[in-house]
């Protein structure tokens, strides 16, 4: 089996909350234009703009004759570290037969990943300007009373926060007629797998337009959509275009049980989210789904067997057509997010919670994660601190009902020691 070819540049298209092109969601490279210098963007392009680009070509020469890519690295190294990752080979030798030698693909992809801008109503701990920009206003505002703290937030980049440029800006790629009616008329025409993001898709108005292009011209029966929500909102009219849809699911966003969701998701509240999940457990019928979809992170591993068990209990004890669970929302980045920054002992207290419960093969991936050492001594001074210093300011501008250290209060004496504070 390859190590390095991927279905996506072969049959997936993928547009950023800021427009920009790119192979998936897991890369963090946008897609240069041919003159190497600018980018592919939805406002100005599209998606048959890209497509067989030169560099969308190199990609799959590239693939094809085995040798890595850079867009690439994220999904290599979660692999190295046995965790579940984007990469599929799945359909390979076909799409080789389907590639000239210079990398170009003839059909269209028939998969895609489109995130409506950043427009969300929540500031998610692990969340940053570029997927919402209420979290880049509050970054912002917290800036104009501590300068210092801002200063140090940009400074560290992915240590803390994913993006920390254009605070407070709105994206909104999608907003312009001409580029709305050329991307609704490349879904409705050719794609039968669509995934939906935002921000929070049910806020943006652009997202029920599309549902109802693809109504009028009678494609929604031919479409598998999944839906990436927080559950802070639905909207009935959603009950006029699910029923068409050859399948459809809801990704659930929710990262905790009762506060520790609220606490992460902030400012969401348990409540709403229950209301959502079985509004939309009343429409299941045969053709919908519902999954959930944690952000695993160290701010909620140690409930993590909580987590897996509420959502059985949920679902009526058991996984099948109509209820999932998906890992695919793991947390890697910003690393104080990620549970591999925290001291020894802790992990090892909560890998020995853990074990106690049994699921499925990921969650046994992460227990052993858990087990192993890897970063330096100084980077685990540094990331600890950094958490440290970046969630005491968050927490005491939003006035949480219950601080971080107050919800994980045996992670606060483990970080306190291993800092020796
Ligand atoms: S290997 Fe991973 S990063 Fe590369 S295109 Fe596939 S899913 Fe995306």
């Amino acid at each position: 089996m390859s190590k390095v070819f991927c279905d996506k540049p072969f049959n997936h298209n993928y547009v950023h909350p800021n427009g920009k092109m790119r192979l998936c969601c897991t890369t963090i490279q946008d897609l240069p234009t041919d003159n190497n210098y600018n980018l592919f963007d939805a406002n100005k392009h599209s998606i048959d703009d890209y497509w067989n680009s030169n560099r969308m070509r190199e990609i799959r020469r590239k693939m094809i004759a085995g040798e890595k890519i850079r867009d690439c690295e994220r999904c290599y190294r979660q692999e190295e570290q046995g965790a579940e990752s984007l990469r599929s080979t799945e359909g390979m030798d076909e799409f080789i037969i389907d590639t000239l030698p210079d990398g170009t693909y003839q059909k269209s992809a028939t998969t895609m990943q489109i995130q409506l801008g950043n427009i969300c109503n929540l500031k998610c701990k692990m969340c940053s300007q570029m997927y919402s920009h209420m979290h880049g206003m509050e970054t912002k505002e917290i800036g104009e009373q501590d300068p210092e703290w801002l200063h140090w937030v940009k400074e560290q980049g992915a240590n803390v926060n994913n993006w920390t440029n254009e605070l407070g800006i709105k994206q909104e790629w999608y907003r312009s007629k001409e580029t709305k009616l050329k991307m609704f008329g490349h879904i409705s025409r050719n794609i039968t797998q669509l995934v939906v993001i935002g921000g929070e898709p049910t806020l943006i108005p652009e997202f029920y337009e599309l549902f109802e292009y693809c109504d009028q011209q009678g494609t929604l029966k031919d479409k598998n959509v999944t839906i990436v929500t927080n559950l802070t909102n639905t909207n009935t009219k959603l009950t006029k275009w699910l029923p068409k849809l050859k399948k459809w699911q809801i990704w659930a966003s929710v990262d905790g049980v009762g506060e520790r969701t609220e606490y992460i998701r902030y400012p969401s509240k348990w409540n709403t989210i229950l209301n959502s999940l079985e509004f939309y457990r009343n429409i299941l019928n045969e053709n919908g789904n519902i999954t959930l979809s944690p952000a695993v992170q160290l701010l909620n591993i140690d409930q993590l067997d909580d987590i897996v068990k509420w959502w059985l209990d949920w679902c009526g004890g058991e996984l099948n057509e109509r209820y999932g669970f998906t890992w695919l929302a793991t947390v890697w980045y910003p690393l104080i997010c990620n549970p591999s920054m925290a001291p020894r002992e802790w992990r090892l207290k909560v890998a020995d919670k853990l074990s106690e419960y049994k699921f499925d093969q990921n969650y046994e991936n992460i227990i052993n994660e858990l087990k192993r050492d890897q970063h330096t001594p100084e980077k685990y001074q540094e990331l600890q601190t950094a958490f440290i210093k970046y969630n005491d300011r968050q927490d005491q501008f939003r006035g949480v009902k219950k601080t971080w250290r107050e919800l994980l209060p045996e992670l606060g004496i483990a970080l306190e020691k291993s800092l020796k504070i």
